[in-house]
């Protein structure tokens, strides 16, 4: 803990790393071959850092997020470390532009680290600072788009590790092998486990609800992004049509858009990505939003953060668990009996390997 009262941003600083796969991730919207990461470090005059990272999805990005990120340090070097006023402040910035995507990626990196600082400076992790505590929060293993035998591969790792629920990525070009793929991890592990599926958004929405339809009696928990992402009105139509909750929410930039999600009816069920709906200040807003709306809430990748998070969240659901960033932290976030295990120490749970991150560096 420090003697401080306030913390003064000196200088954030954006590494773009490419953390390598042991093999591609295939998705219905293609494969994912490396984890492309931009790394924020915030320092404080005070001495107390704090760090972030952002997902960028395909490395094209890396370069132009990093700079994004500097840039948005020399804005607020000298700026007292307050989330609340620095959104404020970069908000009015980027209002011309837009505070979505890049824009909006590097705002949250730059709030999820401010946050961090926060947290260690009072020497509480990130629960215990929002008022709550960490607690175990249950996990599902989410998994891609491996085909029936992956399936089946998939399933046994997961039982095998513990967990209670599980992911899989469907979407093939016959609705039988969507079928099958479900049932061969039911097949595999049983009626007590969990079972949800993401269509990553590659359905038409008469596809989805004739799709949506044939799953209802296959007993999955959720089905995930089954049409474009930001088309709420198709998406209600699907909730309307399937007896499935229709999850949705990764693809929601900021709390306006999961605002005219929910005011369309688009889904049963909440999955902000801490990135794109603002950091932990966006977080907040759309936990408080989904808890008024009676809303379940699951988090998006960020697992080290989201468990922090789901642990003040009032209507908290499932934590997705993945290994995106395991190669470059060094304390991964653990899993036991299928729940995570937020971290107590101070701040959001990261800490970079910087051996891995010279290894990876993109630049
Ligand atoms: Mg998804």
């Amino acid at each position: 803990m420090t003697d401080e009262t306030t913390l003064t941003i000196r200088s954030i600083g954006a590494r773009a790393v490419n953390v390598p796969l042991p093999k591609p991730l295939p998705t219905s919207s293609g494969a994912i071959t490396t984890v492309p990461l931009v790394l924020v470090d915030l320092m404080s005059e005070e001495g107390v850092n704090g760090c972030a990272y952002l997902f960028c999805y395909t490395s094209a990005a890396l370069q132009p997020v990093a700079s994004l990120v500097r840039s948005l340090g020399e804005m607020l070097h000298g700026d007292v470390v307050a989330p609340a006023a620095i959104e404020h402040k970069l908000q009015r910035a980027f209002r011309l532009l837009g505070p979505q995507g890049l824009t909006g990626m590097a705002m949250a990196g730059v709030d999820m680290a401010a946050w961090d600082a926060l947290a260690r400076a009072a020497g509480m992790s990130l629960a215990r600072l929002l008022g709550g505590e960490p607690r175990p929060i249950p996990a599902y293993a989410s998994y891609f788009m491996n085909g029936i035998a992956g399936a089946e591969k998939d399933a046994e790792e997961a039982l095998a590790a513990g967990f209670k629920a599980i992911k899989i990525k469907i979407g093939y070009p016959h609705l039988d092998t969507d079928i099958q793929a479900i049932r061969e991890v039911r097949r595999v592990s049983g009626d007590e486990i969990v079972i949800m599926v993401d269509y990553n958004q590659c359905l038409s929405v008469p596809q989805a609800v004739h799709r949506a339809r044939a799953l209802d009696d296959e007993g999955v928990y959720w089905l995930e992004e089954p049409t474009v992402a930001d088309d709420f009105a198709g998406h209600a139509k699907i909730a309307r049509a399937a007896r499935t909750p229709i999850q949705l929410g990764e693809n929601w930039w900021g709390c306006h858009d999961m605002a005219k999600s929910i005011a369309a009816g688009a889904s049963d069920l909440a999955m902000p990505d801490v990135m794109k709906i603002g950091g932990v200040t966006g977080w907040m807003r759309a936990a408080s939003l989904a808890e008024a709306s009676g809303m379940p809430v699951s988090s998006h990748i960020f697992q080290e953060i989201s468990a922090q998070l789901l642990a003040v969240t009032p209507t908290c659901d499932w934590l997705e668990y993945i290994d995106l960033a395991n190669p470059i932290l060094q304390q991964p976030l653990t899993v036991q009996d299928g729940c995570a295990v937020a971290g107590d120490g101070p701040g959001t749970g990261l800490s970079w390997d910087e051996d891995a991150v010279k290894k990876y560096l993109a630049d």
